[in-house]
């Protein structure tokens, strides 16, 4: 007897679209469609009531048309919007992830942050010119609307966002281990710097300090992460 997998992968197009184990197979599970689901639910509303679309594309044009989702393959909504020269098609649910982020199941920021810095570094290559940016502007896909992008460029930037948890995260962290904050983290506190020992200190006065009194002796410094989201400018 042939067992059928209970979820299905990502669309083999999206999944190509994505650096090399950016989601493990737990995690796809989380949004992938169930391959036993029929597709029962009321899906013309959902999709013309969902709020996800807007805050992701603001000033798209909702078609009322029901499509092929273009991550998940489930029927979804299809749109047109002034970033892409091409109608797009996505279903709620998966609109829904790329705005909250797929939840830390695990319970362990480890895993979450590991794949957080994969996708913040790639999309701050894609969409924000290669500089750091804030969690809250994953809110909004950022494109120039006299720069139409393909629809497999909105796929990625939503698989990229799926990816990266909402909320919970060390940010600070993330930027610096993603390689986009070398000369520092720059807050309303002062600079957040990191030290050789990797571990993150809040100036420059500190971070000479550090490297002072290091040869004299060890000592732990563990810091209460930074809330950074609100005040690292774009
Ligand atoms: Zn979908």
């Amino acid at each position: 007897m042939v067992t059928e997998p209970t979820f299905r992968p990502l669309n083999p197009d999206a999944a190509d679209l994505v650096p090399d184990g950016l989601f493990e197979a737990s995690e796809l599970a989380r949004f992938a469609r169930p391959a036993h689901k029929s597709g029962a639910e009321p899906t013309a509303l959902l999709e013309r009531l969902t709020t996800h679309r807007g805050t992701l594309v603001p000033g798209h044009t909702y078609l009322d048309t029901i499509g092929t989702c273009r991550i998940c393959e489930r029927p979804g909504g299809g749109f047109r919007a002034p970033l892409c020269a091409q109608t797009l098609t996505y279903c709620h649910r998966c609109l829904a992830v790329a705005v909250d982020g797929l939840p830390n199941m695990a319970a362990t920021l480890t895993r979450a942050t590991a794949r957080a810095t994969v996708a913040v570094r790639a999309l701050a290559d894609d969409e924000f010119g290669g500089a750091a940016f804030v969690e809250s502007q994953l809110s909004t896909i950022h494109a120039d609307p006299q720069l139409p992008v393909l629809p497999a460029d909105i796929d990625r930037r939503l698989l990229l966002r799926i990816a990266i948890t909402r909320g919970q995260l060390p940010w600070t962290h993330i930027l610096i281990d993603a390689g986009l904050a070398d000369n520092g983290v720059r807050l309303s506190r002062g600079t957040v710097l990191k030290a050789a020992d990797g571990h993150l200190c809040l100036s420059l006065q500190e971070k000479s300090g550090r490297r002072l009194l290091r040869p004299l002796r060890h000592r732990s410094h563990a810091r209460t992460p930074v809330p950074v989201r609100q005040t690292v400018e774009p």
